[in-house]
């Protein structure tokens, strides 16, 4: 391993995207529901359809504060914000901010501030073209993507944490369209149809269209598409060299949770410090987005980030293999600010270059 990996970083480029992640150091990650409200009901909601709003956020600042200490004590170096809609609570996601490197997901109806929040990665939800979200995000009134390409128009900030479904691949063109002409970037997720609405967004559909799609994008957009078709194709497929994606294999289960005592013995890897937080900053639940829900059908690309930087071993068989490990790494870096984000934009297109394209019929992994 020690001999192919020096080989590998002879290579200028993946020398120092390696040497930059190295000096930045290793994450040691939370998440939090910073609030269990939310001015929202969106179809297929992974917070409400678990009932994970039944354990309030404490009314008492000194609590929060005493959360934020605790997390530090622990060697806590980066959260990911959900919930709940975090902008409902600005004082204590700029507490979050002020202490840690960190994310943060919202529907993007109220605006985050720019001054005290300046360098925060903001990931703004879209569920579609302007119709779609409306049925799925705005209870078929509220065009919750026209109030959030408003707020965050020109917002160098901004990001676009796009949930496609399988059968809505026909759209992602002009969101993509609108999100990029808006001056903001765009991070592709995947929708788990919680709910059992069925049709088209129904994982049976497949993603081979959507993953073709997004290829597409990436050619059309090489600077602002913060996916690549290697990350895609994992997340979308679910094979990770000999492992399928689901529980027996996710890496971003709470390991103080007796729920996943059996999970943690099973031999694969899992993130030791890893713990997801419900809003009462005590209790945990399985993992960020699940309590019982079914792992086989769960697309989540933050979920999917850790699987694959936790498997570096299993990209080490050839350089090819390696940049892709290596390129999903410094992506995270860079899209959570951890390294410098204006550096890792100029970085993107030879990053996609490198990394080429992956269509779903094709193998994940040259041979
Ligand atoms: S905005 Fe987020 S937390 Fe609120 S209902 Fe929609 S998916 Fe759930
Ligand atoms: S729902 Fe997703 S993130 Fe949660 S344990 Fe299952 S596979 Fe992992």
């Amino acid at each position: 391993m020690g001999a192919k990996l020096k080989t590998y970083l002879q290579d200028p480029f993946l020398n120092t995207l390696y040497s930059e992640i190295r000096q930045a150091g290793a994450i040691r990650s939370i998440s939090v529901d910073l609030t269990h409200q939310c001015n929202l009901r969106c179809i297929g909601c992974y917070y409400f359809s678990e009932s994970m709003d039944q354990h309030p956020a404490p009314e008492d600042e000194a609590a929060f504060d005493a959360f934020i200490e605790r997390e530090k004590r622990r060697g806590t170096n980066f959260v990911t914000v959900v919930g709940g809609e975090p902008t409902l609570v600005l004082g204590r996601l700029k507490k979050i901010y002020d202490n840690f490197w960190m994310n943060v997901a919202t529907n993007g109806l109220i605006r985050i501030p720019y001054d005290g929040f300046e360098n925060m990665p903001i990931g703004i939800a879209v569920w579609g073209d302007h119709d779609t979200d409306r049925w799925l995000r705005g209870g078929n009134r509220v065009d919750v993507f026209e109030r959030a390409l408003k707020n965050y128009k020109d917002d160098p900030r901004a990001f676009w944490y796009y949930t496609v479904a399988p059968g809505m691949a026909h759209e992602i063109e002009t969101v993509v369209d609108q999100c990029i002409d808006n001056g903001n970037y765009v991070l592709f997720n995947y929708y788990c149809d919680i709910t059992g609405q069925g049709g088209v967004l129904d994982p049976a559909y497949g993603f081979a269209e959507v993953q073709d799609t997004i290829n597409r994008m990436i050619d059309k957009y090489p600077d602002r598409i913060l996916t690549t078709s290697y990350l895609s194709y994992v997340i979308t497929t679910g094979r990770l060299y000999d492992q399928q994606w689901g529980y027996e294999v996710c890496t971003s289960i709470s390991s103080d949770n007796p729920v996943n005592a059996a999970r943690i013995a099973n031999g694969h890897l899992y993130n030791p410090h890893f713990r997801a937080y419900n809003a009462d900053l005590e209790t945990t639940r399985r993992c960020c987005t699940g309590v019982d829900r079914d792992c086989s059908v769960c697309y989540d690309t933050w979920e999917h980030f850790s699987w694959i930087m936790l498997n570096m071993k299993k990209h080490l068989r050839s350089r090819q293999e390696f940049t892709n490990w290596l390129t999903t790494m410094y992506l995270f870096y860079f899209i959570n600010r951890i390294l410098d984000f204006d550096t890792g934009i100029e970085r993107l297109p030879e990053i996609h270059r490198r990394v080429g394209r992956y269509a779903i019929a094709a193998e994940a992994v040259p041979a």
